[in-house]
């Protein structure tokens, strides 16, 4: 009977020291692997090795609220949604607009920051107005919105794709494309960045920038969004946006 007991009791804390264990190497291995694509400037680029910007410092901080390292994979754009939905990234920040296409793969987020779909011209052009994109060469970003928009309002012949923003601009420097159709913010970053190019006035879209997480994930989504609404709540956010965009 005794020694019955002693087995017992043995097993249970072999068990119990499992459990701890297990335990233990979860939580220093927790992490939230964020996807994104460094060429999209204030939002992400990369200084060296490291990728920086708006998006990789909003998704420190939630990290740091989260209680968890961040570690941050670079991907072409288009590979974002496929890469959270199937699980290989635990989010995705990279000023991507909340779309209702996208909400059937994955789950948003609130949203965090406005962008618009602005137009690049080279400064001489004869574009004036949105109006006179018609028969045009546009350069997009593959599977951006400025894409979808792009290729609904004038067709498949008018679309010249590109991995990312620079190489779309790049193009219209070149004089490959007439315009280029991208957000805002990276639009200024690479007028600013190159001579010769101007943004049109008038704006294309007004959107929602949002995270994408997994559908499978939603607790995570919960989380993210009570740490979203505290970074909001106490200027984090704010803090972190005059950092990357200064005021006019
Ligand atoms: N906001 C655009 C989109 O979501 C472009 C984002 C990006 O190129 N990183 O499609």
């Amino acid at each position: 009977m005794m020694k019955m007991k002693k087995a017992l009791a043995l097993v249970l804390a072999s068990v119990m020291l499992v459990l701890t264990l297990a335990a233990c190497g979860g939580e220093t291995a927790e992490k939230l692997v964020m996807g994104t694509n460094a060429a999209f400037p204030p939002y992400e680029f990369k200084e060296g090795e490291t990728i920086v910007g708006i998006d990789a410092d909003i998704a420190a901080a939630l990290a740091e609220k989260l209680g968890v390292e961040l570690e941050i994979k670079d991907m072409a754009f288009e590979s974002l949604i496929p890469a959270v939905a199937g699980g290989s990234v635990d989010i995705v920040l990279a000023g991507m607009t909340v779309t209702d296409e996208r909400k059937e793969s994955v789950n948003f987020s609130d949203s965090y920051a406005t962008g618009i779909q602005s137009v690049i011209i080279a400064e001489d052009s004869a574009i004036a107005s949105i109006d006179d994109l018609a028969g045009k060469i546009i350069g997009v970003q593959t599977g951006t919105t400025g894409d979808i928009y792009c290729s609904d309002d004038y067709g498949e012949e008018a679309i010249k794709r590109y991995d990312n923003g620079a190489l779309a601009v790049q193009a219209l420097i070149n004089g490959q494309v007439d315009c280029v159709v991208i957000d805002n913010q990276p639009a200024l970053a690479f007028v600013e960045a190159n001579e010769g190019l101007k943004i049109l006035d008038t704006e294309y879209a007004i959107e929602d920038y949002a995270i994408a997480i997994g559908k499978d994930d939603p607790e995570l989504l919960e989380k993210i969004n009570v740490a979203l609404a505290e970074l909001k709540a106490d200027g984090k956010i704010d803090e972190i946006v005059s950092k990357y965009i200064k005021a006019e």
